[in-house]
């Protein structure tokens, strides 16, 4: 079966509590209405048999009564009559239907119904004598307040279905508005689904409230969508694009090294060519395959007290030979003995990068210096070079994956320019940070903090 809209389920909803609020009220409207008459009733019966009283004319003296002139004894809606010390009717009339044979009480209201009429009445004794009573009796019959119920109870039922009609047709039209931006945004989702272009964006203009708010949420997360699809696919882009090139190297070598003239001098040339670009690639993909793992949450570090003084002489001695290679001199100011809570592998591969970084990018004759040292509880790692630094307007990029400030120069030299993405990671996942200072033709230096609770 098919289920109702939302529409159709609000709308119903809302019209059947109108509805429940319409009876209700009504209920409460006939019942206090039928209070108040009764009551108002029963004291207009009492004036008017007073009134009625005024108009019997009596002489204590003599002991003889009169009727005014003018006495009527029927007056809105209530009839009067008259009664001797017996009981006997001597003026005025009954209600038609009205037993006969009901008792006078003085001064009391009185309920008399026979099968299907009800009334009220109310007596008034009126002495005038020794011992000689008139009885003044008024009643009413109780179809006056009954007609009025029943008039409200007509209303109730004529209005109920036009009020039902009523408040479906403006339900549904304020239900349909107000869920008008959902149904945009379930289009604009359907529309992303089938045609994979996260950059529509639902049109927020009319949308106000809480569905203004899951628009804006629904858009910010489409965003939030497009630019991790962006990166996924720049990454892509780019991993391919440097995997590209020692791939062409190593085929064209092979090809070159299997030709039948080569010399076994040249073989050998070109099959240590094939070995370096092999080991770049290797290098590489090792890189792309850590941080895709870091990506989804998979690289997970094992951490265990580490000593980074002696981590940081390691590293310095691992550079030796190539700071030689390129007249460097290696400085270094390390506090001994101090231990961090960390990751060895990923710790040494900080120091790593960011020494072979100095040395790449730093002067010839020049130098490199790694200072480790804690402050106020924290480690800091430091490490400083005088080499060609990095112009203000690459600083912030140089953390982004494949970022190379020289592109040209950098190309073929085997940087891939992963190494301060990676860098950035470890030391973030260490719960560290890191920046660099850095002036063009002065140097670099690339500073680390890592947090207290280390020991
Ligand atoms: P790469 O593999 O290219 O070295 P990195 O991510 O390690 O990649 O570095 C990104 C870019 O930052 C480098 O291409 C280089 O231009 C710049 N860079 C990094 N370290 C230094 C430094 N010590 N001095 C000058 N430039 C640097």
């Amino acid at each position: 079966m098919k289920r109702m809209s939302l529409k159709w389920k609000v709308t119903l909803w809302y019209a059947c509590m109108l509805l429940l609020m319409i009876f209700l009220l009504f209920g409460f409207l006939i019942s206090t209405s039928d209070q108040l008459l009764r009551s108002e009733s029963a004291e207009a019966l009492e004036e008017a048999v007073w009134d009625f009283v005024d108009e019997v004319k009596v002489n204590r003296k003599e002991e003889t009564w009169s009727l005014d002139d003018d006495i009527r004894f029927y007056e809105k809606g209530v009839v009067f009559s008259l009664y001797d010390g017996q009981g006997r009717l001597i003026a005025g009339s009954v209600p038609t239907g009205f037993p006969e044979d009901t008792t006078l009480k003085a001064y009391a209201l009185q309920k008399i119904s026979d099968s299907s009429e009800k009334w009220t009445v109310y007596d008034a004794a009126i002495p005038y004598g020794d011992g000689k009573i008139l009885w003044a009796r008024g009643a009413y019959g109780e179809d006056a307040l009954t007609t009025v119920e029943g008039v409200m109870l007509h209303l109730l039922l004529v209005a109920c279905p036009l009020l039902m009609v009523f408040a479906l047709l403006v339900g549904y039209s304020i239900t349909r508005r107000a869920l008008l931006p959902i149904e945009e945004i379930r289009e604009t989702a359907e529309k992303i689904g089938e045609s994979g272009d996260l950059s529509r964006r639902i049109q927020v203009e009319h949308a106000q409230g809480e569905v203004r708010q899951m628009a804006d949420t629904f858009n910010h997360m489409f965003s939030r969508l497009e630019n991790s699809f962006e990166k996924e696919r720049q990454f892509t882009s780019d991993a391919s694009h440097e995997l590209r090139t020692p791939a062409a190297v190593i085929l064209a070598e092979a090809e070159y090294a299997l030709l039948p003239d080569t010399e076994p001098e040249e073989q050998k040339e070109g099959l240590q060519v094939i070995h370096q670009q092999a080991q770049r690639m290797s290098e590489l993909l090792s890189q792309l395959l850590l941080l895709a793992r870091a990506d989804h949450g998979k690289e997970t570090l094992i951490k265990e007290p580490v000593a980074i003084s002696d981590l940081a002489f390691e590293a310095l001695k691992e550079q030796k030979k190539h700071a030689e290679d390129h007249q460097i001199t290696l400085e270094h100011d390390i506090q001994p003995g101090l231990f961090v809570e960390g990751d060895r592998n990923s710790l040494m591969r900080i120091f790593r990068n960011l020494l072979e970084n100095a040395i790449q990018y730093g002067r010839e004759n020049g130098w490199v210096r790694l200072s480790v040292c804690k402050k106020d509880g924290e480690i800091f790692c430091k490490v400083q070079d005088n080499g060609i630094g990095i112009e203000a307007e690459h600083l912030e990029k140089i953390w982004n994956r494949f970022y190379r400030v020289d592109t040209v120069r950098n190309s073929g030299s085997g940087n891939s320019g992963l190494g301060l993405s990676i860098v950035k990671w470890i030391v973030e996942e260490h719960g560290g940070t890191i920046y660099v200072e850095s002036r063009p033709k002065e140097g670099s230096c690339f500073v680390i903090r890592f947090p207290q609770g280390i020991i």
